[in-house]
């Protein structure tokens, strides 16, 4: 089916067309998208540039009711969206619609936000005087989105855009251009106006360039790779345009002679094996206490050789590869890191199917050196180092060392260890008893070291600081 461009409410076409193709079925074309090019590009800015003023006056709790609607309706298409998602995406079922509920929350969350957002009254070194500070949108913003969390993503940039009165420019990956449509246009129908949110699909080269480059837009809210958001901070710098770049994660998750091991096997399933491996808080890296070792890999190797791997939307518990560069960045990987020496005890293969698809089996090499390349660069696929260690301060020496600090666990019943580990770990996310994956909305995010800018978190309240900026009022009441 044929789909579009959205840019002040109006669908924008043209003849260069591209498709997504279903990674558990590449025989199956699940859209069609014409590709925007940098005039389509700079269309949607002016549109989002003509909106502004308009949204901006509006009252924020006003802001947040269209948010309120919004999250109804993907309430009520629940099931729908879901199966979109692992027809384009090729999560499971399961994984689908939990995003689409969690998509629901962070949306009821922001909403809520257009009541509360607040700045601060303070004293005045003067008599009759005060000092207050007045919360503004920032103006037209970039959204540039990766294709792992095809809705969850976008809503937690989006909501807190829209209810802070900004207007928007959302590029979607160009591998789940649905997914981006079909929120876009339930913002839509739960009454936004047309322009403050326009959508254009098309290359990170051609399109994202022209959102980042352009000086009408004055932030640039990106999820994606080191490479890709190294690049936009570059880009950004001339017209000093605010970003915030979270980026990639090879997190570890620890595993303590005196944890829970089938807490930590379970951990290490879902946070390794979930969505594929496809998530930037994968835990990649199992750092293994030696006193339980032997009794976490074998654990852990059989309930990994239990998932099924196959098509999501026909109970697989593990689907594929998002699309065939994917696939073979894991079989590289792969093959790296038997010629490292590691030790492989399960998977490394492909895995057969009666559909044509990217299906990899769930891997785990054991016996991994911390400088081997499979523990220290984002695989992003179905792909767990376990690394053996003897102390607490050894296993989160190994865990620091890498570039990035996105998300990081331990299991342990020590509240000691727990403790050291909260105060030394370099990383973003810091989970104790829990894995690596899974985050809640009204805590902040974002990494530390190569996965972050550093600069404004996501989610949470301060999630609107992104998207305002503050004045400073000086105000004098004299008699
Ligand atoms: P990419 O960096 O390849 O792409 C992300 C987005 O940027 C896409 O929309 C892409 O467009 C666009 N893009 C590509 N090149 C440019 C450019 N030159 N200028 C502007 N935009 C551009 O990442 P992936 O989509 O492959 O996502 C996987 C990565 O995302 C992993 O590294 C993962 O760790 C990270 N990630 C980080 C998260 C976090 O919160 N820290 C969460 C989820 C993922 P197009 O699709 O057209 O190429």
């Amino acid at each position: 089916m044929k789909f579009y461009n959205l840019i002040a409410g109006e669908k924008i076409s043209n003849s260069d067309w591209f498709e997504r193709r279903n990674p558990a079925n590449t025989d199956e074309v699940v859209a069609e998208f014409p590709k925007a090019d940098i005039k389509t590009t700079n269309q949607a800015i002016e549109a989002a540039s003509d909106a502004f003023s308009n949204w901006a006056a509006t009252p924020a709790p006003t802001r947040g009711d269209i948010l309120f609607r919004a999250a109804e309706l993907i309430e009520q298409r629940a099931d729908a969206l879901a199966e979109t998602m692992t027809r384009e995406e090729g999560k499971t079922l399961a994984e689908s619609r939990g995003e689409v509920i969690r998509s629901r929350d962070i949306i009821r969350y922001f909403a809520a936000e257009g009541r509360r957002m607040s700045g601060e009254t303070l004293p005045s070194d003067r008599k009759d005087s005060m000092l207050f500070t007045r919360r503004e949108p920032l103006g037209v913003v970039g959204i540039i989105t990766p294709w792992n969390f095809p809705m969850a993503i976008p809503a937690w940039k989006l909501a807190p855009a829209l209810v802070a009165g900004c207007t928007v420019v959302f590029k979607p990956a160009s591998l789940v251009p649905l997914m981006g449509l079909r929120l876009v246009e339930i913002f839509h129908e739960a009454g936004l106006p047309k322009g403050v949110l326009n959508f254009v699909v098309g290359s990170g080269a051609t399109v994202g360039d022209a959102i980042v480059t352009n000086p009408k837009v004055k932030g640039i809210s990106f999820t994606g790779s080191h490479a890709v958001g190294h690049e936009i901070h570059q880009k950004a710098a001339p017209e000093m345009t605010r970003t915030q770049l979270e980026m990639g994660g090879k997190n570890p998750l620890i595993v303590l002679n005196d944890g829970d091991i089938n807490l930590a096997v379970n951990m290490a399933i879902s946070a390794g094996f979930g969505l594929t491996g496809q998530a930037c808080t994968a835990a990649s890296r199992v750092i293994v206490q030696r006193g339980v070792l032997d009794e976490f890999t074998e654990k852990f190797a059989a309930k990994a050789r239990a998932i099924a791997v196959g098509n999501g939307v026909k109970g697989a518990t593990m689907g594929p590869a998002v699309d065939a560069s994917q696939f073979k960045t894991d079989l590289d990987y792969i093959e790296i890191g038997k010629q490292e020496g590691a030790q492989l005890i399960l998977g490394g293969t492909q895995v057969k199917s009666d559909t044509p698809g990217h299906f990899i089996a769930p891997t785990i090499f054991s016996q991994v050196r911390a400088d081997m390349r499979i523990a220290q660069e984002e695989i992003f696929g179905p792909v767990v180092s376990i690394i053996p260690v003897d102390t607490l301060e050894e296993a989160v020496n190994i865990a620091n060392g890498i570039e990035y600090g996105l998300s990081a666990s331990v299991i342990t019943n020590n509240l000691r260890s727990a403790f050291y580990f909260i105060e030394n770990i370099q990383a973003g996310v810091v989970k104790i008893n829990q894995g690596t994956t899974g985050l809640q909305v009204q805590i902040p995010f974002g990494g530390f070291k190569k996965s972050s800018t550093n600069t404004f978190r996501e989610q949470g309240k301060l999630a609107i600081d992104f998207y305002s900026r503050l004045k400073s009022v000086y105000l004098d009441y004299p008699s």
